[in-house]
């Protein structure tokens, strides 16, 4: 079964992208199965080396959003891409807008080790 931490990699680690395409999110949204059942409204992609995503949990911890304790803010900002499903997407015509930012990221961390399972958001 995939743990919490390879679920985080398949939804938001692209270390080596995004190719310059501007049908990035559609391709992988589909290509990291977040197409299937239903449209996942809004995700996000990292563009780092997962080591430098992994070591955010070590770095400056603040609440979550739903007021969990295990969130932690990069203490660097990193390159990013916002997918969000546009008006007209139709399941199963899952249709995204891309978003390149570069942002200090949150996300939540758990276990041991402890490692990122969610994305949170970017500031
Ligand atoms: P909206 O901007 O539509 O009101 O809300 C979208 C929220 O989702 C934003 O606060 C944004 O930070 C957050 N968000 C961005 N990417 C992801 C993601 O990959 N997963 C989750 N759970 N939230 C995300």
């Amino acid at each position: 079964k995939e743990s919490p931490a390879m679920k985080f990699q398949r939804r938001h680690m692209d270390p080596g992208g995004p190719s310059n395409n501007s049908n990035y999110c559609n391709q992988m949204m589909r290509r990291r199965n977040m197409t299937e059942g239903r449209c996942k409204p809004v995700n996000t992609f990292i563009h780092k080396p997962l080591a430098d995503v992994q070591a955010i949990c070590l770095q400056g911890n603040t609440p979550c959003k739903h007021g969990q304790p295990n969130c932690h803010k990069s203490s660097s900002r990193m390159k990013i891409t916002d997918c969000r499903e546009t008006n007209g997407s139709q399941y199963p015509n899952c249709d995204y807008r891309n978003s390149h930012k570069e942002r200090h990221i949150i996300v939540a961390c758990a276990g041991n080790p402890y490692v990122p399972v969610h994305f949170d958001a970017s500031v």
